[in-house]
């Protein structure tokens, strides 16, 4: 019962995630609540949204993803945050939520823009290091798994010369390193790559069969945003509380 209303307040939250990540320069520039405080409207007309054409999740779904009013095409984007909000609210132990929002806004805006604005991931870095005061069992290795994530990735950005990685992923990983200690962090880093290279293989497969029409042509020359991967591996490894150490013994 407590998984559903963490589920729920979740979306509501994601919602909210969603107009943060695509407002985010606005809200840089325009200050918060003329960026924020006004009431979500249409993209394509502009028309003022009703109080039941914003309820997550449903309202996409009832409404099969098109504006009551004129039949504008709403984004996928907004019920997947949702949904995966309120997945993790539901799934990553309480403490962990306020910097997984932040998170979430960092994929938004990664997806779109390709990078990670510094406030933001600066944001995460503080909230992460507000974690290990929770857990008196941090061994030295777990302090230093940050730092190392942060040389490991800031090393690929180094030698490819920005082009495999961006400087901002090495910021998340130290974030990701802080947040969840050697064994889960490490292992979250090992999970980013994996889905990353098999996420990157399905997109191209399927825009090699035309799959995806309409769509930006990906190649493999195309730069593919990390952070996203970073933040499902992270939180993949926190909600199954995965080893790489007890693996690698086998
Ligand atoms: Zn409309």
């Amino acid at each position: 019962m407590i998984n559903v209303f963490l589920f729920v307040l979740g979306a509501i939250v994601g919602s909210f995630l969603n107009v943060v990540g695509l407002r985010w320069d606005l809200l840089r520039h325009g200050g918060v609540l003329s960026t924020l405080g006004g009431r979500s409207s249409c993209p394509s007309c502009r028309k003022v949204l009703e109080w039941y054409e914003l309820i997550p999740i449903f309202s996409f779904l009832i409404l099969r993803g098109r504006c009551l009013s004129c039949g504008g095409k709403i984004s996928w984007q907004y019920p997947i945050v949702e949904l995966w909000t309120g997945l993790i609210f539901a799934t990553v132990p309480y403490i962990f939520i306020p910097v997984f929002c932040v998170y979430i806004v960092i994929t938004i805006y990664d997806l779109r823009h390709k990078i990670i604005p510094n406030p933001l991931v600066y944001s995460a870095i503080l909230l992460s290091l507000t974690i290990p005061l929770f857990f008196i069992h941090y061994t030295l290795l777990d302090w230093f798994s940050g730092p190392i994530l942060f040389a490991f990735f800031a090393s690929i950005w180094f030698l490819s010369r920005g082009r495999a990685m961006g400087f901002g992923d090495a910021k998340l990983g130290l974030s990701v390193g802080l947040l969840l200690g050697a064994s889960q962090g490490f292992s979250a880093i090992v999970l980013a790559f994996w889905i990353g290279a098999l996420g990157s293989l399905a997109y191209l497969f399927l825009n090699k069969i035309d799959f995806l029409k309409n769509t930006k042509r990906l190649t493999m020359k195309s730069e593919i945003p990390f952070a996203p991967f970073i933040v499902v591996g992270a939180w993949m490894s926190l909600m199954f509380h995965l080893n790489i150490f007890h693996v690698a013994l086998f």
